[in-house]
């Protein structure tokens, strides 16, 4: 794509403004003409980078479809009513004490990227969340690439807007921001969400291929484990934007709480097949759990009787196949 000069000047000085914040963002055009965006995030071991066309992030730029998503007292509802909400995520607050600061080592979570944005997020305020939130970004599935340009829309101070995880259609996935902090997607009820968007388009006509459905649920699972959710519907009371039920929740339903946005639809009937699989794959995990202990003792009492003489070929097959198993597991006992 070819920048008008002028154009080329207010990119260069917005470029060294957001390098001067720590925030490096560069164009680069490749050989056949095409553009790409990279953004500096953080990664588990230090700095890294997203590369993303340069269309598809425009896109989100110029369609800013979660607009008003970083606003906690959200247009259409009264102050007094706003005020109520905030008193219970003060109450929240008092209860959960949650430290606010922490540590800035990167976590993880298995099988997504960690890619944590510089900006657009906040802290939670010592509240924990009670909501897993939902969302679609309106902008096509294109796997990997299109959860990269996402990620690089909210690495940019311009967009105003954040989420925890990015998830594609089948499955591939950005960890964007820690779930210890505040990401910006859904207005007054940011600070009690966890936020998942799941790159579609509201006419693609699927939210998610068998691999995104099988990810999405094993996010849902491990931060309703992590943070004490229950694998149920929640529900919330939009007159004053209080958390009624806790639990798993669309962005639709937060209404104006939640900025007044239409995503998840059309697919919020997909809902329930989620919370279905994450909460099979919360039973599996803790029966994998529970095996995982057995096979420790098995290894601890095997290596014991190793020790003490008591050694027999049986035995020690049985230590190198049980250590083999634990070793795949990622079990600590080994
Ligand atoms: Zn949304």
């Amino acid at each position: 794509m070819k920048h008008p000069t002028t154009l080329r000047v207010w990119l260069t000085i917005a470029l060294v403004a957001l390098a001067a914040l720590g925030i490096t963002v560069n164009v680069f055009t490749g050989e056949d003409g095409s553009t790409t965006i990279t953004v500096k995030v953080k990664g588990p071991s230090g700095p890294t980078t997203v590369t993303a066309p340069e269309p598809a992030v425009e896109a989100l730029e110029e369609d800013r479809h979660h607009d008003g998503a970083a606003n906690e007292r959200p247009e259409g509802i009264p102050l007094e009513k706003l005020i109520e909400g905030e008193a219970q995520r003060e109450a929240f607050a008092e209860r959960d004490q949650l430290p606010l600061t922490t540590p800035d080592a990167a976590p993880q979570t298995p099988g997504c990227n960690s890619r944590f944005i510089r900006t657009n997020y906040s802290s939670r305020g010592r509240v924990k969340p009670r909501l897993i939130v939902l969302h679609i970004t309106v902008s096509p599935d294109r796997g990997q690439s299109g959860v990269n340009a996402n990620t690089a829309w909210f690495a940019n101070p311009a967009a105003r807007v954040s989420s925890h995880y990015i998830v594609s259609g089948d499955g591939h996935c950005n960890y964007v921001v820690r779930e210890v902090d505040n990401a910006w997607t859904q207005a007054a009820y940011n600070r009690l969400s966890l936020s998942i968007e799941i790159t579609a388009t509201q006419s693609q006509g699927y939210l998610l291929r068998s691999g995104g459905h099988a990810k999405v649920s094993r996010l849902v699972a491990g931060m309703a484990k992590r943070w004490g959710i229950p694998i149920r519907r929640g529900a919330v009371n939009n007159s004053n934007c209080t958390v009624t039920r806790s639990g798993i929740v669309d962005h639709v339903q937060l209404g104006k709480c939640g900025g007044n946005h239409s995503d998840i639809n059309p697919y919020r009937g997909q809902i329930p097949k989620i919370i279905k699989t994450a909460a099979k794959v919360r039973t599996s995990s803790a029966n994998d759990a529970r095996k995982i202990a057995k096979w420790c003792r098995s290894l601890r009492i095997t290596r014991a009787q190793v020790r003490d003489g008591r050694t027999t070929p049986q035995r020690r097959s049985r230590a190198r196949s049980l250590k083999t198993l634990l070793i795949n597991r990622g079990a600590p006992c080994v």
